[in-house]
């Protein structure tokens, strides 16, 4: 475990810029490796975008502020390496016969197709193109050396002409929303075709192997029953080095044999320097020399997924429920609960675009989810603004376009420095930040190697 310090006495072989993720994973690595690590952490607690809460929604149930969903395990191998080892209990959602509800061409619907039954051959339509446009990105060739530009753009720009229904076009809006967490307008198509092509086919790209029937664990994926914190725990167990918490870096400087970290209250030195920061933050730190002008950019521009996950506790809801659509005046894009009993349901909800709803006012929130349950209450609301919130300005990694291409190039260490984090890595969530944790440690025991 990392020991809690208030004073740098000494210089360390490598300084961890972030305690999420990230940050935990390349500090385990680097410490398992024989390096002397500090962790320097912003915020006055660890897990950075994972943070749960116990017996916050109603005074009774947990809330996950950040992510919480755990991807099937060949898209996400590390996660599942870690849950594995450590035995993680996992919550896969209510069991019980679900209601699938469907809000679509202004209308809303309840039962298995998702689009009405005139609209079957549009949504094949779709299926076929957005399986054809998969089918022409090379996964052998790196994004930077194909053109991959006419798919590199929002999706109604790709879908133009394409002569679909209006329900089929608002069952992908809903779908696009929720997986890039934005309105679709916003991110890139490209990041989500790669995965049909990894998948091989729209709905293997979409639909999850689980062993329990529910439309949250075919959709989502489970959570963990111990919160996201069991999981960071399971992470930064065999981290060992030191943590200083609520400080936050301001500036990095690279010298010839080490680098300089800066805080508002001290200055630490290192041989070598893990950035695992947020790219919507990135630039608020100050690096000297400059980071290169693309991934400044990158920086500026953001991760695209901005938009809010919110958690509902909603009362007269007799069963558990999957609802997706797209409501004329914005709401929820997708909502659904993952616990239930009675009349009770703790309901995820994702917004159709940044501040579509008023989150602290409950009467709009109960009105949004009205939309697909006409006779609910909602009691509590809990949600966290990641977008305004300075660690991180953004919540998830989903590119917007013109950013696809560049990503391996941004990460690639410069001098004395290593990035590492989901933001930077094209495998999503905490996944992604596991993953680039490995290529930075990796990197940074081969700086620290040629030192010697
Ligand atoms: C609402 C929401 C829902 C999500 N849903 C899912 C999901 O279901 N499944 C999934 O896998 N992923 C999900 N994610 C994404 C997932 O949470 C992130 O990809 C992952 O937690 C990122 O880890 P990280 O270490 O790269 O970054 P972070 O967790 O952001 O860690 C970066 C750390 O750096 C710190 N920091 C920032 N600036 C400074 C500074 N200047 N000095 C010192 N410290 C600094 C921050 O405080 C933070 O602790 C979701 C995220 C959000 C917000």
């Amino acid at each position: 475990m990392l020991q809690e310090i208030s004073a740098v006495t000494r210089e360390y072989d490598v300084v961890v810029v972030g305690g999420g993720f990230a940050g935990a994973r390349s500090a385990a690595e680097l410490s398992s490796a024989g390096h002397d690590v500090l962790v320097i952490e912003g915020r006055d607690r660890l897990g950075g975008r994972m943070w749960s809460e116990l017996d916050r929604l109603g005074g009774r149930y947990p809330v996950e502020w950040g992510g919480a969903f755990m991807v099937d395990r060949p898209t996400y191998p590390l996660t599942w390496q870690v849950i594995d080892r450590a035995g993680l209990d996992l919550a896969w959602g209510s069991p019980a016969d679900t209601d699938l509800i469907w809000f679509t061409g202004g209308e809303r619907r309840v039962g298995p197709l998702p689009v009405p039954f005139d609209e079957l051959a549009s949504l094949e339509r779709l299926v076929v193109r957005v399986q054809e446009l998969a089918g022409t990105i090379d996964l052998d060739a790196p994004m930077h050396e194909q053109d991959l530009s006419s798919l590199d753009v929002p999706w109604p720009q790709l879908l133009e002409g394409s002569g679909l229904g209006p329900h089929t076009i608002d069952l992908w809006k809903a779908h696009i929303i929720t997986l890039a967490g934005d309105d679709w307008t916003v991110p890139s198509a490209l990041p989500f075709l790669r995965s049909i092509a990894e998948a091989g086919s729209v709905l293997g790209a979409t639909f999850f192997d689980a062993p329990i029937d529910t439309p949250m664990a075919r959709t989502l994926g489970p959570q963990l029953a111990g919160g996201t914190a069991s999981l960071y725990e399971a992470v930064s167990e065999e981290a060992k080095g030191d943590l200083l918490l609520g400080h936050r870096v301001r500036r990095i400087i690279e010298e010839s044999d080490r680098v300089e970290v800066v805080t508002d209250e001290m200055s630490v030195f290192a041989r070598a320097v893990v950035v695992a920061v947020p790219l919507g933050v990135l630039n608020d730190v100050e690096f000297e020399p400059a980071l290169p002008k693309r991934l400044q950019s990158m920086a500026a521009e953001g991760v695209s997924a901005q938009a809010e996950k919110v958690t509902v506790l909603i009362e007269n809801c007799p069963r558990p429920f999957y609802a997706h659509g797209s409501p004329a005046e914005g709401g929820f894009a997708t909502i659904s609960s993952t616990v239930h009993g009675g009349d009770t349901a703790v309901a995820i909800g994702f917004t159709t675009s940044p501040g579509a709803l008023d989150l602290t006012d409950i009467a709009s929130v109960e009105a949004a989810v009205r939309v697909y349950l006409p006779d609910c209450r909602v009691t509590d609301v809990a949600f966290h603004d990641w977008a305004a919130d300075e660690f991180s300005r953004g919540t998830w990694s989903y590119l917007r376009p013109g950013q696809s291409a560049d990503l391996d190039l941004v990460r690639e260490p410069r001098g004395r420095l290593a990035f590492a984090g989901s933001d930077y890595d094209r495998r999503l969530g905490v996944e992604g930040a596991l993953h680039s944790a490995g290529l930075a440690a990796t990197e940074v025991s081969q700086i620290l190697a040629t030192d010697r």
